[in-house]
């Protein structure tokens, strides 16, 4: 009988041990060096990580000389990019940013709070004195610091940022391929026409969702397990007036990119 529960021990303990070495691979391959709360949140450089690559290595057009992307999603985007020059040798598709970390996105967002950066022609500093109402605001197209996909080296914006640009001409024949091709490639638009919640329409936002997918589903069980650290005092201008809303925001995606 003793040995029975002896066997049975140890076929627990392997069991175990296994499972969390399967966990500590798959943590690794998906993080690299950067411990997944900070790398979630955005709490790293980019040009550093080991998992990351510059697109201009890889011939992809950049406004700026150094945009990186995790390497799968540079790879998958270099092969977008050749199929749609081999179809459009001469409509522009360049790409404006990529990863951008907690601080580039707390840049951005001081920026827009303090009237810095008019938010369509208008600084909200002057015009929105209600902290949730002015956060709301700049939430229509931008994201708050440590809520932002693009912290996760998986989704880039084309070069230009207005929606009606991909209504006609060279913008639509673009739009309009990547609509009908870019799943192909692994890449979807997150943020579409006729969400219920979160950001509005971005046609210049795409996202690769095989590794996007992974770490939307990590950054929501951070957050469940520690949602005050969204929201601190201090954090960034309207944290703790607006930082709950951020799981909100951030899984009003469309269904393509789930
Ligand atoms: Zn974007």
């Amino acid at each position: 009988m003793r040995i029975e529960y002896f066997i049975i021990f140890i076929y627990i303990i392997l069991t175990f041990s296994i499972q969390d070495r399967v966990r500590a691979d798959d943590i690794l391959q998906l993080y690299g060096s950067v411990n997944p709360r900070d790398y979630l949140t955005g709490r790293f450089n980019p040009s550093k990580h080991e998992l990351f690559g510059a697109l201009s290595d890889l011939g992809i057009p950049t406004n700026k000389s150094r945009q990186y992307l995790r390497r799968e999603a540079a790879e998958a985007l270099q092969n977008m990019y050749a199929a749609f020059r081999r179809e459009h040798p001469w409509i522009p598709f360049g790409v404006r940013s990529s990863a951008r970390n907690f601080y580039d996105q707390k840049q951005i967002w001081e920026g827009k709070w303090s009237g810095k950066i008019p938010v369509m022609g208008k600084r909200l500093n002057r015009i929105i004195k209600d902290p949730l109402k002015r956060a709301r605001e700049i939430m229509k197209y931008s994201s708050m610091p440590g809520v932002s996909r693009h912290h996760w080296g998986t989704d880039f914006d084309l070069e230009v940022l207005t929606n009606t640009y991909y209504e006609s001409g060279e913008g639509r024949l673009l739009y309009q391929w990547l609509a009908k091709n870019s799943r192909r490639y692994g890449f979807c638009q997150p943020y579409t026409f006729g969400r219920k919640n979160g950001y509005c329409e971005e046609r210049w936002h795409w996202s690769y969702y095989p590794l996007a997918k992974h770490f939307l589903k990590g950054w929501n069980s951070l957050y469940k397990k520690d949602p005050a650290a969204f929201s601190e005092k201090g954090l960034f201008p309207g944290s703790s007036a607006a930082g709950h809303l951020a799981p909100l925001y951030m899984n009003a995606i469309s269904h393509d990119c789930e």
